[in-house]
Order: C-alpha cells, then sequence, then structure tokens
C-alpha cells in the first residue's frame, strides 16, 4: 500500500505539533518542530484564521501521520469503529494501537514506527511464532510477538536487546526482556488511550 515517504519532520511542522516521527531524534534539540514553530512553505505576515473543518482536518491528519496510515486506510478504521456499540473515537484509537507496527515500536523493539514498519515488511516478526510481515495486522489480546531467530544474529537487533526493559511505559504490553518476547496482556482501554490527539475531532470530521 502507497505510504507517505517525504521527511517525517515536515509533517510535524504542518500540525504544529511534536508527532514523534523519528525516534530518538525528536526527543533531543535537533527536533525540527523545536528549532522551527513555523509551519512549511512561504512564509506570510499575516494570521490565517483556521475553520471548524480546518481544526477536526488537522486533527484527523495528526492520527494519521503518527499511526503512518493513509485517508482510504484511516477511513476504512473509523468506519470499523462507528461499527462497534460504544464510543466510536475509542475504537478507533483502539484499532490504530493494535496495529502490529504500531506494537512492535510500543513494545521498545524499534525506535519509531516507520522503523518498525520496516522491520515488520522484512519478515523479523513471529507472531504465536508464526512470521507475520504485514505491519497492519491487528493484534489480539494474548498475542505473543517475537523476534525470527536468523534476526537475532542482526547488530540492529544486539542494539535493541541492549536497551530492553527500559523503554515500554504500555501497561496492556509486557516485555520479558530475556526472550525478547512481548505479550499483548488485554487490549487498550480508555485508561490507555489518553493521547496528544482529541478523537471527538475526527469523529466530527467524518460525520459532516
Ligand atoms: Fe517531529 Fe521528531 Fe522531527 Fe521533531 S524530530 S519534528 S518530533 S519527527
Amino acid at each position: 500500500m502507497a505510504r507517505y515517504t517525504g521527511p517525517a519532520c515536515r509533517l510535524c511542522r504542518r500540525t504544529g505539533e511534536k508527532l514523534f516521527l523519528k525516534g530518538e531524534r525528536c526527543y533531543s534539540p535537533r527536533c525540527a518542530v523545536e528549532r522551527r514553530r513555523k509551519p512549511p512553505g512561504e512564509q506570510t505576515q499575516r494570521r490565517r484564521r483556521v475553520s471548524e473543518w480546518g481544526v477536526q482536518l488537522r486533527e484527523k491528519q495528526k492520527a494519521s501521520y503518527t499511526y503512518g496510515v493513509l485517508e482510504r486506510q484511516f477511513r476504512g478504521y473509523f468506519d470499523e469503529a462507528r461499527r462497534k456499540p460504544g464510543v466510536t473515537g475509542q475504537f478507533l484509537l483502539q484499532l490504530l494501537e493494535r496495529r502490529l507496527d504500531n506494537v512492535v515500536y510500543r513494545l521498545g523493539f524499534a525506535h519509531s514506527r516507520d522503523q518498525a514498519r520496516q522491520w515488520v515488511l522484512h519478515g523479523h516478526f513471529l507472531v504465536n511464532e508464526h512470521k507475520v510481515d504485514i505491519p497492519s495486522y491487528l493484534v489480539r489480546e494474548g498475542d505473543a510477538v517475537s523476534w525470527k531467530e536468523s534476526t537475532k544474529l542482526k547488530e540492529f537487533f544486539k542494539e535493541i536487546a541492549a536497551e530492553a526493559g527500559r523503554q515500554t511505559q504500555t501497561p496492556w504490553l509486557s516485555v520479558d526482556a530475556n526472550t525478547m518476547t512481548g505479550k499483548v496482556v488485554r487490549l487498550p482501554g480508555a485508561d490507555d488511550l489518553q493521547t496528544i490527539i482529541d478523537t471527538r475531532l475526527i469523529v466530527e470530521h467524518y460525520s459532516r
């Protein structure tokens, strides 16, 4: 599936917020949002008034940029979330969080979702002992995410393994640092899904 391949920092500058798309750089003074607060493109002195629709659109863009999902797939997640009884915005975020590339990132097995997506695509991960190379694969409660044995000989794995146990602050996931296996303890609930994304605006955007 097609995806955005331009500069990640440009997406943050477009939304005016840090979306943490580039791993360690995002926590350093080299972060483009820290250095240049203005959005990309030609700068004017005129302050633009953003419409209600524009605010909603920006929130949807924030979510799609953060999880690396393009419009068509994002709309698919929204439609699936809307079919479930309950809070649509919460289900939407839950679906996005359950993506395998996001779970690999949350487990601390990659420095960014982009890197996680690439490693999943290259077949470095197993889910319940079976190779899964689809970044959008949705994990379920009880699933175990581990590394392929041959990948454990690679330098990048050794670097990640050396940091194991320090990374995840995600209560619905757990990591066994000895075996480098992650477990989906439960699906993310409302308390786990408090992010910088206001899903109410996204629901309004698609309900117009
Ligand atoms: Fe966004 Fe990270 Fe780039 Fe900062 S360094 S602008 S948070 S992607």
